[in-house]
C-alpha cells in the first residue's frame, strides 16, 4: 500500500470517528469540560496518542483536522490557562506507567487540572541539567527540598512537571528524576514575579519537605533528563507553533498591517514600507515554515527541527512588535497599564494591551522555552551537524562540579 493510501485511510478513519462523535454530542448545546471529556474518550483529544488514552494511534498532523472540524461544529478554543498540556500530555504519554496515564491525561485535557512546568532554577536555565532541587527517597514517597524559578502561570497550577536531583554521585544528565508534583500539597508555596508588561505571570516555586508519591514519577528513577527532552522539544514546537499564523491568518503582522494603513498618507514613506514588505515576507515564511513542520512530523515527538520554528518565532516577534510601535511614534509610548497583576491566562497575543503589551511581552520570547543562542547550539549540533561546544563537567559527577 502506498504512503498516499495509508495517508487517505487514516483521514477516513478519522472522518468517520467525527461524524460519529458529532452526531451525539453538540458543543453548542454542551458544558466545555463534559465535550472535552467526551472527545477525549472518542480519542479524539490527540489523534496520535494510543487508543483509551485520548487517541486513535494516527499522525499527529491529523489533529489539525479534528480541531477544524469540532471549532466549525461550534466548539471553543482551547482555553489559553491549559498551555502545558501540549507539553506535559506527550511527556506522559511517552515515559508515564499505565497507571500515570490514566490518573493524568483526562483531566488534563478537559481543563479540570491545569499543569505548570517546574524546570528552571535560580543557578540551572540553559544548564538545565546542572538543577539542584533534591528528591530524596524515603519508603513509597519522595521527600523533596529546593527552588524553582520563572514557572509560567504556576499560581494556577494543580500539577507541577518536576524535575529533581536523586543521585548527586552521578554525571549531571543522569541521576535526575522526573516527577508530577500536587501544586497544593504541603510544603509547596508559589511567589509571583512581576514582568515588564506589568503582570506577573510566572512565579517562584519553593518546596520544602514537599512529599510526592513514588506512584506519580514519570519514567524510571535517573532518566528524568530523557522525560525532560520530550517535554522540551515538545515546548518548542508548541512556542514556535503557536505565532505564524495558519492558513487564513497570519499572526502579528496583521497587527503592523493594519497600523500602516491607519497611518496619514503622507506618513507611509517608502523607507517603513521597505520595512514592511521584508517582515509580511518573513512572516510568511515563517507561515510556510510550520505548516510544512506540521506536514513533515512523523508520528509522536518532535526532534530538534522543533527549535528552527521556535528560534524564528522568537526573533520575529521582536522586530514586527517593534516596527509596529515605531510606526505609531509617541502613541505607542503612552496609555499602557504597568500597574502589577496576577493574570488568570497567557497574554502572550497582546489581547490586552494591544501592540505595546506584545511589544513588551515579545521581550521574553527568545528566553522562555529556551534562549535563541542554544537554540542555535542545537540546530547547529544536532541538525547541521557541527562540532559541539566544549562540555568540561560532562562526566563529573553533579557534586563535584564547581557552583556558585
Ligand atoms: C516568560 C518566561 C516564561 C518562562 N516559563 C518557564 C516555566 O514555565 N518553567 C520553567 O521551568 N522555566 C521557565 N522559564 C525559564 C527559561 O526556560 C529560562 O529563562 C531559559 O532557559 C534561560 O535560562 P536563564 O534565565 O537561567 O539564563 P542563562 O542560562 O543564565 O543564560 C544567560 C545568557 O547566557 C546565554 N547562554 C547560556 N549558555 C549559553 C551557551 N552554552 N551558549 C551560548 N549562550 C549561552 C543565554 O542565551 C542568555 O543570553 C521562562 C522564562 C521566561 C522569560
Amino acid at each position: 500500500m502506498s504512503t498516499a493510501t495509508i495517508a487517505d485511510s487514516a483521514r477516513a478513519t478519522v472522518e468517520t470517528a467525527l461524524d460519529t462523535f458529532l452526531a451525539t454530542n453538540d458543543p453548542t448545546k454542551m458544558d466545555n469540560i463534559a465535550f472535552r471529556g467526551a472527545r477525549f474518550d472518542a480519542g479524539l483529544a490527540w489523534v496520535h496518542f494510543p487508543v483509551g488514552h485520548g487517541g486513535l494511534g494516527l499522525r499527529p498532523e491529523l489533529n489539525r483536522l479534528v480541531e477544524e472540524r469540532l471549532r466549525k461544529a461550534g466548539a471553543e478554543a482551547q482555553d489559553p490557562s491549559t498551555f502545558f498540556m501540549a507539553l506535559a500530555g506527550p511527556t506522559i504519554v511517552t515515559h508515564g506507567s499505565e497507571d500515570v496515564k490514566k490518573r493524568f491525561l483526562r483531566p488534563m485535557f478537559t481543563g479540570e487540572e491545569k499543569w505548570c512546568q517546574l524546570f528552571s532554577e535560580p543557578g540551572a536555565g540553559s544548564d538545565f541539567a546542572g538543577l539542584g532541587t533534591r528528591a530524596v527517597r524515603d519508603g513509597d514517597e519522595w521527600i523533596v527540598n529546593g527552588q524553582k524559578v520563572w514557572n509560567t502561570l504556576a499560581h494556577l497550577g494543580d500539577w507541577g512537571m518536576l524535575v529533581t536531583r536523586t543521585d548527586p554521585d552521578q554525571p549531571k544528565h543522569k541521576g535526575m528524576t522526573y516527577f508530577a508534583i500536587d501544586m497544593h500539597s504541603a510544603g509547596v508555596e508559589v511567589r509571583p514575579l512581576r514582568q515588564i508588561t506589568g503582570e506577573a505571570e510566572f512565579n517562584e516555586v519553593y518546596m520544602t519537605d514537599a512529599r510526592v508519591p513514588d506512584s506519580q514519577r514519570i519514567g524510571e528513577i535517573g532518566e528524568g533528563w530523557r522525560v525532560a527532552l520530550t517535554t522540551l522539544m515538545n515546548e518548542r514546537t508548541a512556542i514556535g507553533g503557536g505565532g505564524g499564523g495558519n492558513a487564513k491568518r497570519r499572526g502579528p503582522i496583521d497587527e503592523t498591517v493594519r497600523i500602516w494603513k491607519e497611518r496619514p498618507a503622507d506618513q507611509r514613506d517608502r523607507a517603513h514600507l521597505d520595512q514592511l514588505m521584508r517582515l509580511w515576507c518573513k512572516s510568511e515564511v515563517l507561515r510556510l515554515t510550520n505548516m510544512r513542520a506540521a506536514q513533515a512530523a512523523k508520528a509522536g515527538n518532535p526532534g530538534p527541527e522543533g527549535s528552527i520554528a521556535k528560534l524564528m518565532l522568537a526573533e520575529f516577534n521582536k522586530k514586527v512588535t517593534e516596527f509596529s510601535v515605531e510606526l505609531m511614534g509617541a502613541n505607542g509610548m503612552i496609555d499602557y497599564d504597568y500597574t502589577f497583576r496576577r493574570p488568570d491566562n497567557l497574554s502572550v497575543d497582546g489581547a490586552e494591551g494591544g501592540v505595546r503589551h506584545s511589544f513588551l511581552r515579545s521581550r521574553a520570547n527568545s528566553i522562555e522555552g529556551g534562549t535563541s543562542e542554544i537554540m542555535r547550539n542545537i540546530l547547529g549540533e544536532q541538525v547541521l551537524g557541527l562540532p559541539g561546544e566544549p562540555r568540561v563537567d560532562k562526566d563529573l559527577p553533579w557534586i563535584k562540579v564547581p557552583r556558585n
